[in-house]
Formats: structure tokens, C-alpha cells, sequence
């Protein structure tokens, strides 16, 4: 059998693995990739293989990094099954066809551009309606269940405990009457993650593929952030400004909700005194998706954790509480823009670039009582980036708004798992892997996780690049071909435009920033020292363009 890596390589997304046994050629996730134009530039590549010829799909879950190219896998002619969890399929089916329409709407902002400039269109990468499509394809499988594929390979999900949904994925494979076993943990979680059951374990496996996001990290200690969400939210709200929760839609928003249900049902006496406004405020998800997202999380209550079904068993409403409104028409959603006062409004975009959010940003980024909490990373470039790192200006819908709010950031509960939980997951096999490949992660976060793997247990850990074939046998495992993407020399080029868009944007900051202080508060030997750095950095510049 051969497994080719051609996605989540070195990175972290674009998961999508092929595996050709003598019988079927399948893959596993087929993901967007997402972040830098280099990065979103691959998005549009042929396939390395036929869709025609792959005979299914296993996704490991709903994230788009991990599920966003398979509409385009149904476009370019693919049509068998695509097996997943039910809870993931139920997300696919709010999430493909938003993601179908976003590249719709950032093609048609391209090719407004290309048409000015005298070059052809681009058609968009799928479209809406070939994601509604695509779903067709969808499977469900029950977590636990082993189903065969045909008399030699036959497939299991277990929870992966990292979103709803989310799995590892355990394949057999018979092969000249042998049997291999691969694993897939697609991403794997958390112990702590609320309303999300722990990682499942698994006993054995041949070949693990594993994800390494945080191959090098620690997560903090988890129990003070519930205490200073209630913290930053009850002083905005008794200070009677808003607090504006820019939020991802799946996962995070749902977990804020109950973060908060618990707050306004909670029976402790004290409590209530002390966060009384919290027990009284508004909250308001004001994104269709979320709102979407939080339907298909109650349809699926089945996959939460015990605290949840303990909750049910009392009779309580999951993801409900007094005071809860899901605004669904543009037009409520602006009255709320008007009239929301003492307030918590959680919105999408995460990172503000797109969506509802902005306009809440507009209408409370200037007022001093208000609060814009960010519960999530923020990319570099984004305005929620810029928010945070301190920008006192930036420009929405083409206007300027001054950031007089209280900006505040708190470390969500990340849905990895850290370095210790990787190696716990690896520790708990009970027959150890005999190779581990690293995908999903930056290269220091693999290399870190590589070496404590291979010192801890001595497996043999790959970090395999785009396209490298390695041929899995019983007892001999090698690398046979590296496989190339026609384009890759232009994106050496795209990556230099990239820093330099990065460089310019940093500069309006700074040009921003010294604009404000005309009034002199910094001192001028502060001032001087900006001044011998800007003119070592212009001689640079000077020393680039030639
Ligand atoms: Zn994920």
C-alpha cells in the first residue's frame, strides 16, 4: 500500500492524505488551505491524483482546513461516498455551502479588480451550489461502529474529543493476506474542552498519522479564564457600555453560551450578587451561522460530554437562558447596531474580517463603556489583529474609528492538544505504533515533537513534505517518489508580496500612531531614537531596490 501526503505537509491546513491499497485508492480529509495568499493559492491546484479514481473519502471532521475541498473533489468528478459522523455531516451541510459562498463573493472582488486591469476573469473555486451538491456524497457512521469497506478494508471513527463530530479514524487493511493498521487522528483534542467528551484511546496501530499543532507548546492552566470572562463582562455591563464578543462560529460560540447559562443558573447565593448583571444582561448571537452551528449542536446532544447530560437528566435546556436572542434578518441586526446598550453580542467573523462583526466594531470600537473581547487567535494581517496588537485607528467600511473601547483577550480552551497531550495519546497505545508520520503542524512544532517521540518511546517519526510517497509494507517502509506541483516556483514570489503588503500595513500603525502623539507626550529622545531607526531601515530599502 502507498500513502502520499498532499496537504497539511510542514502546515496547518489543507489536511488531505491518499492511501492506494491493491484493492481501493481513498483519502483521508480533503481540507482548504487557509491564511496567506501562498497558502490559498494551492487551493486552486489540480489534484495530484483523479478525483474520478478515488473510490471514498473518510473525513475526520468539519473544519474547513479539513473538509473545504471536497466540493471542489465532487466538481472535478468525484462521486463516492464520503463517510463522517453524523454530527459532522450535520455541520458540513451549514459549513460547505458558507464556504461555497464566500469563494463566490472573494472571486467576484478579484475579478472586479482583474476586469479593471484588462485581464480574463476567474471562475470561483466552487460555488455555493456545488457545495449543496456535494452533500449528496455524505455518509454518516456511527462512532464505534466497525463497517467494511469490502473483504479487505474495513474503517472505525472514535470521538477525537477536539469538536463536535470530530474523530479518529482507525483503518485495516488486508493486503496479500496480511493485515496493517493505520490510524488518523485528524485533529486531536482536549481533557478540558467544555461541552466535549475526552479524546477516545486507541489500542494499536502500524502506521499513526498524527496531527502536531502544538508540538512545542504548553497549554496554560484552564481554571482562571471562566473567571475572567465573568470578570471583564459583569465591569463593561455595570459600566453600562457592550460587550462585543467577535467569535468563531462553531465551537466557540456555543461554548461562550454555556459558559454563560451556567453563570445565570447558578443557585450560589453569593455568585448572584456579585455578577447580578450578568444574570439580568441580553445576550444576543447575531451571526446566521452560529446560530446555524448552535441548531446542529443541540441536534447532537448525544455527542457531549457527561456535565451535559447530567444537565439534561435535571431538566435544563442546553445552549438556553433567559435573556437569549438569535438575530437572524440584517435589519434586526442593525437595530441591534442602533439600540444595544448593557448588552453582550457575540458575532462572526473571529478575526473581523468579514461578516456581522464589523458593524458591531463600528458602533461600539469608539465608545469608552464598551468592551470587544476576543476569545480566539487572531492571523497576522486581520483586523482583529490589529485590534488587539493596539492600533488606536482602523478603518472600517472605509472609515476611520477611533479605538476608544477596552480591548481585552482571553485565551479560549484550545481544541488541541498540547505537546503533553500528544505524547500521552501516543503513550496510551497499547502496542505501540511501528512509524509515526507528523502532519498539521509548523515545522519547529514537528521537529520539537519528533525528537521526544523518537527518544521517549524510539518510534521512528516521519515529517513528510507535499507529495511524498511511501510505500508501507509488513516489515519495510520506504519512501518511493516525491511528487511535484507544476506551480511551485511563482509562490516564492507571492510570499515576497505578502511581506511586503505586511510591512506596508505595519507602517500605517506606526505613521498612526506618531500622528497621535502631536500633542509631544512621548519624550524626544524616545522620538529620536524612531528617527535613527526609520533612516537605517530607509538606507535598507535603499540597498533592496537596487
Ligand atoms: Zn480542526
Amino acid at each position: 500500500m502507498n500513502i502520499t501526503f498532499l496537504g497539511a505537509t510542514k502546515t496547518v491546513t489543507g489536511s488531505n492524505i491518499l492511501i492506494e491499497t491493491k484493492t481501493k485508492k481513498f483519502i483521508m480529509d480533503c481540507g482548504l488551505y487557509q491564511g496567506q495568499q501562498k497558502e490559498t493559492m494551492l487551493n486552486s491546484e489540480d489534484f495530484l491524483f483523479n478525483p474520478k479514481d478515488i473510490d471514498f473519502v473518510l473525513l475526520s471532521h468539519a473544519h474547513i482546513d479539513h473538509s473545504g475541498r471536497i466540493p471542489k473533489l465532487y466538481v472535478d468528478g468525484f462521486r463516492g461516498p464520503v463517510y463522517a459522523t453524523k454530527a459532522t455531516c450535520d455541520l458540513c451541510s451549514i459549513m460547505l455551502p458558507d464556504s461555497g459562498y464566500i469563494q463566490e463573493a472573494e472571486i467576484e472582488w478579484l475579478n472586479r479588480k482583474r476586469k479593471r486591469e484588462g485581464k480574463h476573469e476567474l471562475p470561483p473555486l466552487y460555488t455555493y451550489n456545488d457545495a449543496i451538491d456535494s452533500l449528496a456524497l455524505f455518509e454518516s457512521v456511527q462512532y464505534g461502529e466497525i463497517f467494511q469497506i469490502d473483504s479487505n478494508i474495513k474503517v472505525r471513527f472514535t470521538d477525537a474529543g477536539h469538536m463536535l463530530g470530530s474523530s479518529l479514524i482507525e483503518v485495516w487493511v488486508i493486503e496479500d493476506g496480511k493485515e496493517q493498521k493505520i490510524v488518523f487522528t485528524g485533529d486531536l483534542g482536549n481533557n478540558d474542552i467544555p461541552l466535549l467528551r475526552e479524546p477516545s484511546k486507541i489500542d494499536d496501530a502500524d502506521i499513526l498519522i498524527m496531527e502536531s499543532t502544538y508540538g512545542n507548546r504548553i497549554h496554560e492552566n484552564n481554571g482562571d479564564k471562566a473567571r475572567e470572562f465573568l470578570d471583564v463582562v459583569s465591569t463593561t455591563l455595570e459600566r453600562g457600555g457592550n460587550v462585543i464578543i467577535p467569535s468563531f462560529a462553531v465551537g466557540r460560540t456555543q461554548e461562550i453560551l454555556y459558559e454563560i447559562q451556567k453563570s445565570k443558573q447558578s443557585d450560589d447565593e453569593n455568585f448572584k450578587k456579585e455578577f447580578d448583571e450578568i444574570m439580568n444582561a441580553k445576550v444576543y448571537v447575531d451571526s446566521p451561522l452560529a446560530t446555524s452551528a448552535t441548531e446542529v449542536f443541540l441536534k447532537n446532544l448525544d455527542c457531549l460530554d457527561e456535565e451535559v447530560q447530567e444537565d439534561i437528566r435535571e431538566g435544563k435546556k442546553p445552549l438556553d437562558f433567559n435573556g437569549l436572542r438569535f438575530t437572524q434578518s440584517v435589519d434586526e441586526s442593525k437595530e441591534l447596531n442602533m439600540t444595544a446598550n448593557q448588552s453582550i453580542i457575540i458575532s462572526a467573523s473571529g478575526m473581523c474580517e468579514v461578516g456581522r462583526i464589523k458593524h458591531h466594531l463600528k458602533h461600539n470600537l469608539w465608545r469608552k463603556d464598551s468592551t470587544i473581547l476576543f476569545v480566539g487567535y487572531q492571523a497576522v494581517g486581520t483586523l482583529g489583529r490589529k485590534i488587539v496588537d493596539g492600533a488606536k485607528k482602523v478603518k472600517i467600511f472605509g472609515e476611520e474609528i477611533s479605538v476608544n473601547a477596552d480591548v481585552r483577550y482571553i485565551e479560549a480552551f484550545s481544541g488541541h492538544a498540547d505537546r503533553n497531550g500528544l505524547l500521552a495519546f501516543v503513550d496510551s497505545f497499547k502496542s505501540k505504533p511501528k512509524q509515526i508520520y507528523l502532519v498539521h503542524g509548523d515545522e519547529e512544532a514537528q521537529s520539537c515533537l519528533s525528537d521526544e517521540l523518537e527518544h521517549k518511546f524510539g518510534i521512528p517519526v516521519g515529517i513528510p513534505s507535499f507529495g511524498d510517497v511511501y510505500e508501507i509494507d509488513i516489515d519495510r517502509i520506504r519512501k518511493t517518489a516525491e511528487l511535484h506541483s507544476p506551480n511551485e516556483n511563482k509562490y516564492i514570489r507571492l510570499e515576497v508580496i505578502e511581506k511586503m503588503q505586511t510591512l506596508r500595513e505595519e507602517l500605517e500603525d506606526m505613521t498612526a500612531i506618531v500622528s497621535e502623539d502631536l500633542k509631544q507626550e512621548t519624550t524626544d529622545e524616545k522620538v529620536n531614537e524612531l528617527m535613527s531607526k526609520l533612516k537605517s531601515l530607509e538606507l535598507q530599502i535603499v540597498d533592496i531596490l537596487k
